[in-house]
């Protein structure tokens, strides 16, 4: 498995990481056998969130003996410093560790919620505090939106910044990728498959691992999937002229389907989290989380049939998503 530093931190990580949110589906017992075999295939990575139920339990779990020779990264969403302090303790004992080695802020949504994270006493201040105290080692930022990760690199206060690049969700090459390299800050590739749209795993690993990701974590839930994964780290090849060729077909065909949870069309003046809504429809249709995605709908007082069709978003999305229709279909299949 080829290795990278991830940005100017101390960590030699896996090109292949291992993202957390599927193994939150998965029993126990093989979770343990998925975790472990991942470490066996030089997977050295692993990336949970507070937010993903048991996940950091399954990895704290099966990870527990082969502490040192793993980096663990997790993140919260949590913005007051009280919470959030506790969420680091919560996030030590479930991951059975006296040290995180990347704690970051989870999916800040706009440069208004940036600048709460990083106001005095605010949840940057925790991570500070956190660090001092040997509890966690780097600081780290994830972001559906491209003007919160350009500012927060600008800032020169995060170590590693976490947003979706993958084939379909190309836009982040034009600023972001190039700022935070040159800043020195680690990029973690999300939703490298783009949530379940893209199928040619190999293909899309490695062209997000060749242009400018330091590491990709696409989520895992079976042996066979570790297996795959695994093998794209050994050896990563630029794709070729054919290749691009096919990813650019993907990326025509679901470029007026996929939402990028950019929140550019919100708010909806009838209260629909719009980017959430497609979220929960994407784990609901593309992953094998249809419990999880109807827990989380179960949780909003706006669900995909409220949508009156005002047409307010459509001209707000910047991808010209038919967001009512799609709102529609969604409505059909989910409930
Ligand atoms: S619907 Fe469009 S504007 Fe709204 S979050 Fe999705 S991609 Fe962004
Ligand atoms: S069309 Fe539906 S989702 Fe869009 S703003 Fe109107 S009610 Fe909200």
């Amino acid at each position: 498995m080829l290795k990278r530093k991830l940005g100017a931190t101390d960590m030699n990580v896996s090109v292949v990481g291992f993202g957390g949110i599927p193994i939150q589906g998965v029993p126990p017992e093989e979770a343990d056998r998925i975790l472990r075999r991942a470490i066996e295939r030089g997977i050295n990575f692993f990336d949970s969130a507070r937010g993903y139920t048991n996940s950091e339990e399954k990895i704290g779990h099966a990870l527990e003996g082969v502490r040192d020779r793993i980096f663990l990264s997790t993140k919260s969403l949590s913005r007051k410093a009280p919470k959030l302090a506790a969420e680091i303790e919560t996030s030590l004992r479930s991951l059975r560790t006296e040290r995180i080695d990347l704690y970051q802020i989870h999916s800040v949504a706009s440069l208004d919620d940036l600048e709460r994270v990083l106001s005095p006493g605010g949840a940057y201040d925790v991570l500070v505090d956190a660090r001092a105290a040997g509890k966690i080692r780097w600081l780290g930022i994830t972001s559906h939106s491209r003007e919160v990760m350009l500012k927060a690199i600008e800032t020169g206060r995060f170590d590693t910044v976490q947003f979706p690049f993958n084939p379909i969700e190309t836009e982040w090459e034009e600023s972001v990728i190039p700022a935070a390299r040159k800043a020195g800050v680690g990029t973690i590739c999300m939703k490298p498959l783009a949530g379940g749209a893209l199928v040619n795993r190999e293909l899309a690993l490695r062209f997000e691992l060749t242009r400018g990701m330091d590491v990709v974590i696409p989520g895992m839930d079976s042996v066979a999937q570790v297996e795959e994964n695994a093998a794209v780290g050994e050896k990563v090849i630029p794709p070729g002229e054919n290749e691009l060729a096919r990813l650019e077909a993907e990326r025509a065909r679901w470029g007026e389907t996929f939402c990028r949870r950019c929140g550019y069309c919100m708010p909806c003046p009838n209260g629909l989290n719009i980017p959430f809504l497609f979220l929960i429809d994407g784990y609901y249709t593309r992953y094998e989380l249809k419990d999880w995605a109807l827990s989380r709908l179960a949780g909003l007082d706006k669900k995909f049939g409220d949508c009156e069709a005002c047409g307010e978003c459509l001209e707000k999305c910047p991808y010209k998503l038919a967001i009512p229709d799609m709102m529609k279909a969604a409505a059909k299949r989910v409930i």
